[in-house]
């Protein structure tokens, strides 16, 4: 395919990646290393690069004369491949910190789309109803959220505005993902998932630009919810924080939840946090994420309810899911994911050896269970600790219930 063919191409469909790729290949072997550049950093703002793209994205930059950052970047792939993880592992904020940017213009041209249409994920559509239990959470967020972002005018006669933001908090795997995904479903309003690894940058300055940018998007797309998972790392507590990078980050994030100087009107901000106490406390100040919504581990009736959703369309044999689910004490919804997995992997197994097919059955779930720790117990150890020494703090009011309720206060 021609250079200009690919580009015309790209005009219609920012997001093909793979083509982007190519275009960067082709330009790389063409000896047009700025060019190269900056197809694979346009990559880099949409998904974490792959071993073979960071090696060409190394590649121009050494071509470029940008030596010592090549070399950070060649060496993590190598510290990867030792490691065999996957690739876009996060570089240390520290070292990273101290790079300057390389004197190259990252910014897209014309014909490379400044405003990035969002895709439309129907796979990953969640609603409401495919979350299990959390019922008092939902008629929360329905009431605290949903109600006045779709009928602000009614809230508005009762003195009540919509905006501010929600900060959903909780252990690992309780599903706040799926709520906030739900929320922009029942919102009907784009959805944009932020994490660390679409900010963080190796360059001086990148990351604010890269937050920035992703304020942008959803301002061109609303009604829109920016759902920012794990807080914590994005908006780490300045206060704890020795490092000059993360507050300027934080700064940058306070003035675009602001709005200073722009609309964000129609954009609903969401945020996820295992870890709610590291998260800045300018955050959580009323305009920003100052409604925190505790998401707790599936109560009994959640868990009957998941193992029964994940088990329906599976050969499975008839067993007592409710005598199951009891045995899943402080088992995260991830965990049943997990649990259900390695059951999964235990039939495989029988029938690639035996060649005799069987249904999935309650001893292979009872065998996988004894190789799972609930990943909930941690996390509810130190909020238990937190709720402790917190003294009058009565920011986590809603854990301490929880603890109490389940006999663990
Ligand atoms: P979190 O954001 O709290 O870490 P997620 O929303 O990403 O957790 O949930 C991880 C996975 O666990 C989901 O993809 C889903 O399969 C399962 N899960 C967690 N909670 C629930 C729930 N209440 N109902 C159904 N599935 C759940």
């Amino acid at each position: 395919m021609q250079v200009m063919e690919m580009l015309e191409k790209l005009a219609d469909n920012p997001f093909d990646h793979v083509l982007r790729s190519q275009l960067a290949s082709h330009y790389a072997e063409t000896g047009a290393w700025e060019k190269a550049h900056k197809q694979i950093t346009l990559i880099k703002k949409q998904r974490p690069l792959s071993a073979q793209e960071l090696s060409l994205f190394a590649t121009c930059l050494r071509e470029l004369g940008f030596e010592d950052e090549a070399d950070l970047i060649s060496n993590s792939l190598e510290v990867e491949e030792e490691l065999d993880q996957d690739s876009g592992e996060e570089i240390e904020e520290a070292t990273v910190s101290q790079i300057e940017r390389p004197s190259l213009s990252i910014v897209p041209s014309s014909e490379e789309a400044v405003v990035v249409p969002i895709q439309s994920e129907a796979r990953s559509r969640i609603r409401f109803s495919d979350i299990a239990g959390l019922n008092d959470v939902k008629k929360t967020i329905r009431m605290q959220i949903i109600e006045p972002f779709t009928n602000p005018e009614i809230f508005e006669k009762f003195g009540k505005k919509a905006g501010g933001g929600v900060l959903l908090y909780g252990p690992p795997g309780c599903g706040k993902t799926m709520i906030a995904r739900a929320i922009a479903d029942e919102c009907h309003a784009e959805f944009i998932a932020i994490g660390i690894s679409d900010i963080l940058g190796i360059y001086h300055g990148e990351s604010e630009q890269n937050l920035n940018a992703m304020f942008d998007k959803a301002r061109a797309n609303k009604p829109c919810v920016m759902f920012f998972d794990e807080l914590d790392a994005l908006a780490f507590a300045r206060s704890k924080s020795s490092s000059v990078h993360g507050r300027t980050l934080v700064n940058e994030f306070l003035n675009q939840l602001d709005g200073v100087g722009r609309n964000n009107d129609d954009i609903l901000f969401l945020s996820a946090s295992n870890m709610p106490w590291d998260v800045d406390v300018a955050m959580k100040r009323p305009g920003r994420f100052s409604r925190q919504i505790f998401v707790p581990p599936p109560d009994l009736e959640a868990k009957i309810a998941i193992l029964q959703r994940k088990l329906r369309n599976l050969p499975v044999d008839d067993f007592d899911i409710t005598a199951l689910a009891g045995k899943l004490k402080l088992f995260s919804g991830a965990d049943i994911d997990g649990l259900i997995e390695q059951a999964k992997e235990l039939v495989l197994q029988y029938i690639m050896e035996t060649g005799e097919e069987r249904n999935l059955t309650l001893n292979d779930m009872q065998l996988a269970l004894s190789g799972i720790v609930p990943s909930t117990e941690d996390w509810l150890q130190t909020a238990k600790n937190l709720v402790k020494y917190s003294g009058s703090d009565r920011s986590y009011q809603a854990v301490q219930l929880y603890l109490k309720k389940n006999g663990m206060l």
